[in-house]
C-alpha cells in the first residue's frame, strides 16, 4: 500500500543543542493526517535525536551512506553504523550530493544495493536541472536516472523504496514546480515504474516530491493523484512550518 510520507532534509544545519530545541519543539506539535513524519538529521547528531524521540511519531533517517561494508573510507558512514544507532531509513541520491560529491548513478546503484541487503528503507532522489527541462529532457532525463540506478532490483526490492522527484531549480531556490508540473512527472514515473515492473508494484510506490515545498504550496501539490508527500529541505527547520505541511494533506 502506498503511504503517505513528509520527511526533512535538515542538511549540514542544526550543531547539537539547536537539534535539541528543533526536536523539542516539533514534539509539542500535533498531527491530523497519517502521514508517516520523518526528520534527517546530521550524522553526528543521529543516535542523540534517535534517542529523543524514542517512542514518538517521529522517524529519524539518514542523510547518506557509502557502499561499502566497512574498511579505508575516511569520512564514510556505513549501512551497518547506521542501522546500530536505530536508524531504518537512508535518502540516497540528493541533488547536492550528486552535484557536490560526483555522485554517479553507477554509484547510486551500488549504495541502493547495499541498503537494500541491509534491510534500510531508500527516499531515492532525483530530478532535471533547469537546463534539461527548458530543452524538454526532463522526461528523458528523470527516466535514465531512475534506470540506472534502480531497474537492476528484482521486485521484491521495491517495498523498501520510496521514490522523491525533486527538480534541481526548485530546490532551495523558492521557485516551485507548479502542482500540475509535479503530477505530470509523478504520473509519467509511476507509468516507467508500471511498464518495468507492473501496475501493482507501480501502484505500491510512494513519490514524493521536493523542491520549495513549504505551508502555503504544500495542499495544492499533495492534492495532485500521484503525489505522495513531500522531501521538505528549508521548510524543515521550523517545526510550525514542517508540520503544517505534515497537516496538508
Ligand atoms: C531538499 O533539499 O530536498 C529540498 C527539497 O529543499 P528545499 O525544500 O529547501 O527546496
Amino acid at each position: 500500500m502506498r503511504k503517505k510520507i513528509v520527511a526533512g532534509n535538515w542538511k549540514m544545519n542544526n550543531n547539537l543543542g539547536e537539534t535539541q530545541v528543533l526536536i523539542s519543539e516539533l514534539k509539542k506539535q500535533t498531527q491530523t493526517t497519517d502521514a508517516e513524519v520523518m526528520i534527517a538529521p546530521t550524522f553526528v547528531n543521529l543516535y542523540h535525536s534517535f534517542e529523543l524521540l524514542r517512542n514518538s511519531n517521529i522517524e529519524v533517517i539518514a542523510q547518506n551512506m557509502h557502499f561499502a561494508k566497512n574498511g579505508a573510507f575516511t569520512g564514510e558512514i556505513s549501512a551497518d553504523m547506521l542501522k546500530s544507532v536505530g536508524i531504518s531509513t537512508v535518502i540516497l541520491g540528493h541533488s547536492e550530493r550528486r552535484a557536490y560529491f560526483n555522485e554517479t548513478d553507477e554509484t547510486l546503484a551500488k549504495k541502493v544495493d547495499t541498503a537494500i541487503a541491509n534491510e534500510l528503507r531508500v527516499i531515492f532522489c532525483f530530478g532535471e536541472e533547469l537546463q534539461d527541462r527548458r530543452e524538454n529532457n526532463h522526461f528523458s532525463l528523470v527516466e535514465s536516472q531512475i534506470k540506472n540506478a534502480l531497474f537492476h532490483l528484482p521486485e521484491d526490492a521495491w517495498k523498501h523504496i520510496v521514490l522523491a522527484y525533486e527538480p534541481v531549480w526548485a530546490i532551495g531556490t523558492g521557485e516551485t514546480a507548479s502542482p500540475e508540473q509535479a503530477q505530470e512527472m509523478h504520473a509519467f514515473i509511476r507509468k516507467t515504474i508500471a511498464n518495468k515492473y507492473g501496475n501493482s508494484i507501480a501502484e505500491d510506490v510512494t513519490i514524493l516530491y521536493g523542491g520549495s515545498c513549504k505551508p502555503s504550496n504544500a495542499k495544492e501539490i499533495f492534492s495532485k493523484e500521484d503525489v505522495d508527500g513531500g522531501l521538505i529541505g528549508g521548510a524543515a527547520l521550523n517545526a510550525e512550518d514542517f508540520y503544517a505541511i505534515v497537516n496538508a494533506f
